[in-house]
């Protein structure tokens, strides 16, 4: 998936995370799409892999691509990190939510991800689609649509 629609699939999950729970909606969106973008960091040319070419570049070389950072262990260290140095409950749920989506997203490509790293075993759905395709757009839209949904739900949070 494109960065863009990892974007907007992080601001779904965050907006709708945001009107189950009752937490602050600009916070938690504001965290879920840098945790929607974190993933990628084993990737040069990503977003985040271009704001951080050297980390970027260490992480790629250790693990590849959709390995570690896509993983089950690296949501649970990116947590226990918050929680000690961060402790700020609403950033971390939406890290937590950002990542977790991104990881949906890309279970949604032909090569899947490594959820469970380091057993060498990639997860994908049944229905895969390209990164960049017309399959990719109608994704982006239906996420577009949530976002609205729930953004428009958000506004009750600040009136
Ligand atoms: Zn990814």
């Amino acid at each position: 998936m494109t960065g863009k629609t990892h974007i907007i699939g992080g601001i779904a999950a965050s907006l709708a995370y945001a009107y189950f729970s009752g937490s602050d909606p600009v916070i938690l969106t504001g965290a879920g799409i840098i945790g929607a973008l974190l993933p990628d960091i084993c990737h040069g040319g990503s977003k985040i892999g271009k704001q951080l070419p050297i980390i970027s570049k260490i992480i790629n070389l250790i693990f590849g691509h959709r390995s570690f950072t896509h993983s089950i262990l690296f949501l649970v260290i990116i947590a226990f990190l918050m929680k000690t140095f961060l402790p700020y409950e609403t950033v971390t749920a939406g890290l937590i939510v950002g990542m977790v989506s991104h990881y949906i997203l890309d279970m949604g490509t032909r090569s899947g991800i490594q959820l469970f790293f380091p057993i060498d075993f990639r997860v994908r759905f049944p229905l895969t689609t390209k990164t960049g395709s017309m399959a990719e757009n109608v994704i982006f839209s239906v996420l577009a649509l949530v976002s609205f949904y729930y953004g428009y739900h958000a506004l009750s949070f600040y009136l």
